[in-house]
């Protein structure tokens, strides 16, 4: 281990979580609390009930699982979980259960994500074995509470994580009914991006004098917003560090920061860039004083072109010469992006601000227009042949300085001996195209995929209908693009809206608010989804469960 994770540089040291979770922390290179985890971590710690408005890309995650294992006793051998986590879908189910298992892992945690389509026997097995934390969705959840198989009695905390997302799906009965049986005693925490009439209800009904935690309200200063150009492009995770090559290529920066959440992060993003061919270096928190001033002296020299960083070892840091500030992800504070970006267009210079999204985190980029009151413009990704195009051009920048600038008499021997032989024109074509492959020749990529849909922007503007499915919201009137899908599993099989909306969303991964009308009949279900995603519904729901059974799935026949 480089350093002394008690330290209080981590940051977190002062927010009073044990020894075994500041391990975990620098382990997976964080640097700082996010101000989300600055400000709700101590009072959870403390035992309180807290309320928390805070979107994907805040650092929620942490700032709720890292006080759930603060009290944990490692190796407990009674078999009920002490911290139940109740999400909107499998992929969140996922995602919270391996950050809580990241975290907890010096303490042994058991931990065992409970959703809908998974077949129930690997869940009942561990279930039986014993768990600590169980992160689930609300329809199978309650689903294991009705068998038996899964005992809220010793239940210390209960997490609703996206809430108002788990009540756009119609789980608001569901969330009741599963914390009916929890002790009163029991701590309860709710996050929520949006804090509609609804979520305010839930929380004055089932939190005791919550803490309530808002981000991102102040305005900047006049003048704070240097004048750059601010762009974003939308990235699914996987091919961020590719999507971070191509802009770089095609921007050319002449000296950029680009700024990373995790020392493990910078260091990976360092390696990709170098295996590009750029001269990239990293600077965080782990190094030493002197490792980070050689690396700045490069930087200065001009050695250096590129600097991946932390905000941490940023802090502080005085380059004048920075054309460009990319985010390879949302900062977690609208503030930090502020922070971030006053590194470049200093003393009226031309600048660049660019950031990297997933598409969930695009309400993080609202945020961040708002408290800047500047615009972020979206942009598409460069593809394959622009990549083409902008080598070519940077070949032919060469050839022009070369010609322009370059004592070349000393290679027309080679010209002269060709020029009896050959065209002129084709010697020409064949240097150009030796120039071109030296300097890194065509472009060998794949094309990267534009990602799912902004389902955040779509959601945001129909969130204050704040419907439920049961309450007739979901009877959209039919729609043209829309196609009915039939499911041979009905209401005598217990199927309610929300099972549907849950199973949809959760197995092919279509946005809630795509998913219309639904009419539930004793044997069948109908569901209405946009015709262009039908295939792929039909596709993904032919191994699902529906309500712990298997159902036939189809395009409803005509007629019916
Ligand atoms: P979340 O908003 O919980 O979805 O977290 C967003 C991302 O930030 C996740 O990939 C976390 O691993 C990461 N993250 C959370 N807290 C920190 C932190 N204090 N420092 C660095 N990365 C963090």
């Amino acid at each position: 281990m480089q350093h002394d994770p008690l330290e209080s540089e981590t940051g977190f040291a002062g927010l009073g979580l044990r020894a075994e979770l500041l391990r975990a922390l620098t382990t997976l290179g964080y640097e700082e609390p996010t101000p989300i985890q600055q400000e709700a971590i101590p009072p959870l710690v403390a035992g309180n009930d807290l309320v928390g408005q805070a979107a994907t890309g805040t650092g929620k995650t942490a700032a709720f699982a890292l006080p759930l294992l603060q009290t944990l006793t490692p190796a407990r051998r009674d078999a009920g979980p002490v911290a139940l986590v109740l999400v909107p879908t499998r992929e969140l189910a996922e995602q919270v259960s391996q950050a809580v298992h990241r975290y907890g892992r010096d303490l042994g945690v058991r931990v065992l994500p409970v959703y809908g389509g998974q077949p129930i026997g690997r869940q009942l097995q561990a279930l039986s074995r014993g768990v600590d934390v169980v992160v689930g969705t609300p329809g199978r959840v309650l689903d294991h509470i009705e068998r038996g198989t899964l005992k809220l009695g010793d239940i210390r905390t209960v997490v609703l994580d996206e809430a108002d997302e788990m009540l756009d799906m119609g789980f608001a009965e569901d969330i009741e009914a599963i914390l009916a049986e929890t002790p009163d005693t029991r701590q309860t925490v709710l996050f929520s991006a949006t804090m509609p009439p609804r979520i305010d209800s839930i929380a004055r009904r089932h939190l005791r004098e919550p803490v309530r935690i808002t981000m991102g309200r102040k305005g900047v200063e006049p003048g704070e917003m240097p004048l750059v150009r601010q762009s974003a492009y939308l990235v699914a995770r996987p091919h961020r560090a590719a999507a971070l090559g191509r802009i770089l290529d095609v921007e050319a920066p002449t000296s950029a920061i680009v700024f990373c959440r995790t020392r493990e992060e910078v260091d990976q993003v360092t390696e990709t860039l170098n295996g590009r061919g750029y001269r990239a270096e990293a600077l965080h928190g782990g190094m030493s004083q002197d490792q980070r001033d050689r690396v700045m002296n490069r930087l200065r020299a001009g050695t250096t072109e590129l600097l991946v960083a932390t905000d941490v070892a940023a802090r502080g840091l005085d380059v004048e010469q920075l054309t460009h500030v990319i985010n390879f992800n949302v900062p977690a504070a609208p503030e930090s992006y502020v922070h971030r970006i006053g590194r470049v267009g200093r003393a009226g210079r031309e600048g660049s601000a660019i950031t990297l999204a997933e598409p969930r985190e695009q309400r993080m980029l609202k945020a961040i227009e708002r408290l800047t009151g500047q615009r972020i413009t979206l942009e598409k990704l460069p593809t394959v042949t622009d990549l083409r195009a902008r080598r070519l051009e940077l070949t032919r920048t060469s050839l022009q300085a070369s010609i322009e600038n370059d004592d070349l008499e000393k290679f027309r021997v080679v010209l002269d001996s060709l020029t009896g032989e050959f065209d002129v024109e084709d010697i020409a074509l064949a240097a150009i195209k030796l120039l071109h492959e030296a300097a890194g020749g065509d472009v060998d990529e794949d094309e990267i995929p534009a990602p799912a849909p902004p389902s955040e922007s779509r959601r945001a503007q129909g969130r204050d209908r704040d419907r439920d499915p049961r309450q007739g919201g979901r009877g959209r009137p039919s729609n043209a693009g829309a196609t009915r899908l039939f499911f041979g599993i009905g209401r005598r099989a217990g199927v309610r809206p929300q099972d549907l909306v849950g199973a949809i969303a959760g197995e092919s991964g279509l946005n809630v608010r795509e998913i219309g009308a639904i009419q539930i009949t004793d044997r069948f279900s109908l569901v209405e989804v946009p015709e262009p995603a039908a295939d792929m519904v039909i596709n993904a729901m032919q191994q699902a469960m529906i309500r712990g059974r298997r159902a036939a799935v189809r395009r409803e026949r005509s007629g019916r």
